[in-house]
């Protein structure tokens, strides 16, 4: 069996025998960049029907096709976990979105609270990282990423059952709370503030949730980003899929 060195999502079905085209772009990436020609095996995943190896049956300059052979992986969904942060410089926000798909985020939630400093994000860019990201860890789901929401707009239709791990600041150096087993299985999402933290009207807001569970990440204060990936990895450990 020859090696697919290649990882691509595709926006189109997969399954045994099923044609796929490449477009202009994927066309230049694979048969300019990767030098692939027919005959070449690839990995393809979709974000619903698992992994697929296919050969390419067709390569040109401005596309070709792909034909799917046997199903590599099945579609591995994550646990019901929403990342909900404040947009920061776009390098970090970058970096959130990505740790975030490879972490095993099922949603991901940029908001704009009192204090955050950019107003608009480019979702059709942060999409895009979070599917490069799941095309490099070997992931089978692409979590969706949100527009830019504002945080009344959000918590006004905030689900009830949904679990809220508030990352608070202003609990720094406290005993960080455990997170009881039987919270597992349950809808949840992490709350990352921006660099200039949450107001204190949006702090007693969130901690007024029949759901909302405060923790501390530590003695240090932890910029956002960091912040992000030491919370899903405090909740993945605890409530996820790392046990
Ligand atoms: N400017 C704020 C201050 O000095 O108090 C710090 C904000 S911090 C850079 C950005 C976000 O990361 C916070 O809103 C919070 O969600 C999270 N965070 C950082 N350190 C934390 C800690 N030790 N405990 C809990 N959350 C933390």
């Amino acid at each position: 069996m020859k090696d697919a060195k290649v990882r691509l999502y595709v926006d189109h079905p997969l399954g045994a025998g099923q044609p796929v085209p490449v477009a202009r772009d994927q066309a230049h990436y694979l048969f300019g960049v990767m030098r692939l020609s027919e005959g070449a095996q690839v990995l393809l995943f979709n974000g619903q029907d698992g992994e697929w190896r296919a050969e390419v049956t067709q390569a040109g300059k401005r596309g070709g096709s792909l034909s799917c052979l046997d199903q590599t992986k099945p579609l591995q969904v994550p646990p019901d976990l929403w990342l909900v942060f404040a947009p920061i410089k776009k390098a970090r926000t970058d970096f959130i979105v990505e740790k975030a798909a490879e972490m095993g985020a099922a949603r991901i939630v940029p908001m704009q609270t009192e204090f955050t400093n950019s107003e608009r994000i480019r979702q059709d860019r942060l999409q895009a990282h979070a599917v490069e990201a799941a095309e490099q860890c070997g992931g089978t789901y692409v979590p969706e990423v949100s527009d830019l929401v504002k945080f009344d707009r959000l918590l006004a239709v905030w689900p009830e059952d949904r679990h809220i791990l508030f990352c608070d600041e202003a609990e720094v150096g406290s005993v960080t709370a455990q997170l009881s087993a039987d919270l597992r299985g349950k809808p949840w999402a992490i709350f990352i503030g921006p660099e200039g933290g949450f107001s204190d009207r949006e702090r007693a807001r969130l901690k007024d949730l029949p759901n909302a569970h405060v923790i501390s990440l530590g003695p240090r204060i932890l910029r956002a980003d960091t912040a992000a990936v030491a919370a899903m990895s405090l909740w993945q450990h605890a409530l996820g899929d790392w046990t």
